[in-house]
């Protein structure tokens, strides 16, 4: 392969080329330092100055004053799932959980380790197809906290408004939909990411926490596993995965550059319709995972009429410089994950490729 080609993983996932080419270009010495940043102490200027401009430029992309912390922790996704109940399940309280996929699952069955917990909703029936409606969520009486998962990637569902219940504090999975579209991110008192999918590379998980919500953290716990370390050293509590920090700061810089959250958002809508309209006039050839109201604009899940045909769709497809198509197992079929950096052209060549290959195989 001499050139690049569409990679539609769903993580780790494509880059913005021209962020690819910035750390490139600046790989062997950054900023006149003499050094790369991975090279690079964690307690030198240079490097304190990604850190905090990493932070600075994902609080202004979120609209997010000084009652916000942005961390960067390590462990992925995963470890959020357990320090979340460690911090914030008192004893004696109960933790809401809306499952709507194998991802919230996971989060829910880590925290019963914990404490207690209760599913408030789940639309595990029906293969978690759709985001439940909000009048079917049935909190606790006093929850600790409300935990969702605004995007479901192995399923290819996305929340499209979110609850607010008030002084209950709302925390949300967001790793494969983060900083894809503009929303209140106020009303959260907790948002985690892996940075995988939408923000960087791997190696790093971005926490964005209120700042009231770090005080009441559980202070019995290992250090490294309280957000009140991570906050008062400015995620420099220990040696951070400086890499992976500069290539978020990048990549959130680079959603700056497009015009921020509203302009990455259409852009999103418009790749994303691409697909999803091929699947739509298909005849019923491509069917598609998700109910049409709950679709993500980030991973697209769909099906063809038998395995062998899917098969040989994704076998193709890579041969065409289409590649990652192969859809998770609990679903089948394809994904196409379009995470921002996917550019539009990423997403026509999937729709034309579609197209051709129901012409030959309908
Ligand atoms: C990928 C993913 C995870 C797991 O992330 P890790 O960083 O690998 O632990 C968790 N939640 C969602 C929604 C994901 O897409």
């Amino acid at each position: 392969m001499t050139e690049r080609i569409f990679n539609f993983s769903a993580g780790p996932a494509t880059l913005p080329l021209s962020v690819l080419e910035e750390a490139q270009q600046e790989f062997l010495n950054y900023k006149g330092s003499g050094m790369s940043v991975i090279e690079m102490s964690h307690r030198s200027k240079e490097y304190e100055a990604i850190n905090a401009g990493a932070e600075a430029v994902i609080k202004e992309l979120l609209g997010l004053g000084d009652d916000y912390r942005v961390l960067f922790v390590q462990g992925g996704a995963s470890s959020q799932f357990a320090m979340i109940p460690m911090n914030f399940l008192g004893e004696g309280q109960i933790a809401d959980y809306i499952l709507t996929g194998a991802w919230a699952e996971k989060a829910q069955k880590e925290a019963t380790k914990f404490g207690q917990t209760h599913i408030a909703a789940t639309t595990k029936e029906g293969n978690y197809a759709r985001i439940p409606q909000l009048d079917e969520i049935k909190l606790s009486e006093k929850p600790a906290y409300v935990h969702i998962t605004s995007n479901n990637t192995i399923f290819g569902t996305q929340w499209k408004q979110f609850p607010d219940y008030g002084d209950i504090p709302l925390i949300a999975d967001m790793s494969s939909d983060i900083l894809s579209k503009p929303f209140d991110a106020s009303k959260f008192a907790l948002i985690y990411a892996g940075a995988q999918k939408n923000l960087g590379p791997s190696g790093v998980t971005v926490v964005i926490i209120r700042k009231d919500l770090i005080e009441q953290g559980n202070k019995n716990i290992p250090t490294m596993l309280r957000y009140d370390t991570h906050s008062k050293n400015d995620s420099l509590y220990n040696t951070p995965p400086s890499f992976s920090v500069y290539m978020v700061g990048l990549v959130a810089q680079w959603i700056k550059k497009q015009g921020g959250l509203t302009a990455i958002a259409k852009h999103n809508e418009e790749k994303a319709a691409l697909i999803y309209d091929t699947i739509d006039n298909s005849g019923g050839y491509y069917t598609g995972h998700a109910e049409k109201d709950s679709r993500s604009l980030m991973n697209l899940t769909f099906r063809l009429p038998n395995e062998d045909l899917e098969k040989a769709f994704n076998s193709e497809a890579t041969k065409a410089g289409l590649s990652g198509l192969k859809g998770h197992r609990s679903v089948g079929g394809m994904r196409a994950s379009i995470y921002n950096a996917m550019p539009r052209e990423g997403c026509q060549a999937l729709a034309d490729f579609m197209k051709e290959f129901q012409k030959k195989n309908g």
